[in-house]
């Protein structure tokens, strides 16, 4: 933990802590050399993690990057924080996020990272000139500079496996309802889901297991499965397995780089005896408006709770004596101006459109009724393969800056990751190749694995035999 920790400091500069506590992480690691010598040692550990900000938690501030929980303190600690820690886990400390993790490249975060007094944007590892992915790039950047062994993150469209693959580490997102969502601040309920980013797929798994398990008492959609030992099946052979592959996640705007180390990775599969299928996702496209109705719908119900009254940010001078509202409401509109940033906003306005009397039907209906049909697609192509690989994301990870005034270009982007989370499906991303073309030349490239509900053994086999 010691070692971590200091070369957490050593490495600040990429900004992907945003608060660390010694003293909390040191009690939690003599702890754990005192189970250990006690010869009651938990499966994980000893083990260092950092956790997303995104996560509440007791000893560390929780901000989900955002103004406004600058500076808050949990009184609990999130579910996925827990389990960790009851297996020995030792925290060493938050990971930057996009605000909300509302982002594709971790550009929207509102909070300085540790040692640095201002906003500052996390740097990917493997070139720091770009950006790490989003909205868990501080997770994918721990991991992949080796400042953390380990990180957790959350996957709402695409922010688990995205920076992981734009960080070049392995991440997973399990089936939706594995891990309990309890004590993660809510971003859109019906798609948000934790899972480990680590090296390898044996370490996702291993994570995965300690994280995952029903929890009815406290998250509603929890799903009722037991808790599985994920590292079980890691060595099976995958001779025979049938790997689909979608060809919509191959036409155009897919960078020549993306393709080849893809393709690539493809072969070797079917040197390890898998077999490759043509399948079709036909309605992968419509994957991206009806994510961003379905999204900012749940995320402006959701963010409501930030009124300024229960908790978080309050403004100080919100009273106008000439304004036409009451005083409450200038309290309210003061405070969500000042502590939301502008992608939140621009959220929160398509939700409430989205949602309105007279639109409801013209677009968040009409998108729930696509989401059935792209889950329903997926069950059709499950028919004839056991898992589905593709690229995880068109490009490699672009500049920092290259995309941060086109909120649309980085929705496109998310296009092969969001189709898997409105079907709610587990997905992973595990490092296949880097780019070879000189502008991105040695950026690291992910491949996509998607397999059908409760299938996370299943991909993370495929994952350990191909690595
Ligand atoms: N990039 C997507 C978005 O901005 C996904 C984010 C996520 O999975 N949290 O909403």
């Amino acid at each position: 933990a010691q070692h971590f920790l200091q070369r957490g400091q050593a490495h600040a500069a990429l900004g992907a802590y945003v608060d660390t506590n010694t003293d909390a992480t040191l009690a939690q690691a003599r702890a754990a050399d005192a189970r250990i010598a006690a010869g009651t040692a938990g499966a994980l550990e000893g083990l260092p993690i950092a956790h997303k900000d995104i996560f509440v938690t007791r000893d560390f501030a929780t901000t989900a990057g955002s103004r406004m929980l600058k500076g808050y303190r949990s009184p609990f600690d999130a579910t996925v924080v827990d389990k960790l820690a009851k297996v020995g886990a030792v925290t060493l400390g938050k990971l930057n996020c996009d605000e909300f993790a509302m982002g594709s490249s971790n550009e929207n975060s509102a909070i300085a990272p540790m040692g640095s007094d201002s906003v500052q944007p996390v740097r990917n590892p493997w070139n720091t000139e770009r950006i790490p992915g989003g909205s868990s790039g501080g997770s994918a950047a721990v991991v992949a500079a080796r400042l953390a062994p380990a990180a957790t993150g959350t996957d709402t469209g695409g922010s688990i496996r995205q920076p992981a693959a734009f960080c070049g580490v392995t991440g997973i997102k399990p089936t939706y309802g594995r891990a309990s969502r309890y004590g993660m601040v809510a971003f859109a309920s019906s798609l948000d889901q934790a899972g480990p980013m680590a090296r390898s797929a044996e370490d996702c798994a291993l994570l995965l297991s300690a994280m995952c398990g029903p929890d009815p008492d406290r998250d509603s959609t929890s799903l009722d499965v037991p808790t599985e030992n994920f590292a079980l099946k890691l060595n099976d052979s995958i001779e025979g397995l049938r790997i689909g592959v979608p060809k919509e996640f191959f036409g155009e705007g897919l960078s020549a780089d993306v393709r080849a180390s893809v393709d690539a990775a493809l072969k070797q599969y079917e040197q390890l005896g898998a077999k490759l299928v043509p399948i079709t996702l036909p309605r992968t496209e419509l994957s991206i408006p009806v994510y961003y109705i379905i999204a900012p719908a749940e995320a402006s119900s959701n963010l409501s709770r930030f009124d300024g009254v229960k908790f978080g940010h309050r403004a100080k001078d919100f009273a106008d004596h000439d304004s036409k509202f009451p005083l409450l409401d200038q309290m309210y509109r003061r405070t969500r101006a000042e502590g939301f940033g502008d992608e939140v906003k621009r959220r929160i306005m398509i939700g409430t459109y989205v949602l309105s009397h007279g639109y409801y039907d013209a677009y968040y209906l009409q998108a729930q009724k696509i989401r059935r049909m792209i889950a329903d697609d997926f069950q059709n192509a499950f028919k004839d393969c056991d898992v589905i690989a593709g690229p995880v994301a068109p490009t490699v990870a672009w500049k920092i800056g290259e995309k941060s005034d086109d909120p649309v270009a980085n929705y496109l982007a998310d296009i092969f990751t969001l189709s898997g989370s409105l079907a709610g499906l587990p997905g992973m991303s595990i490092p296949v190749g880097f780019a070879k073309a000189d502008a991105d030349k040695g950026m690291p490239i992910g491949m996509q694995l998607l397999g059908n509900y409760c299938q996370e053994a299943r991909l993370l086999n495929a994952a350990h035999r191909f690595q």
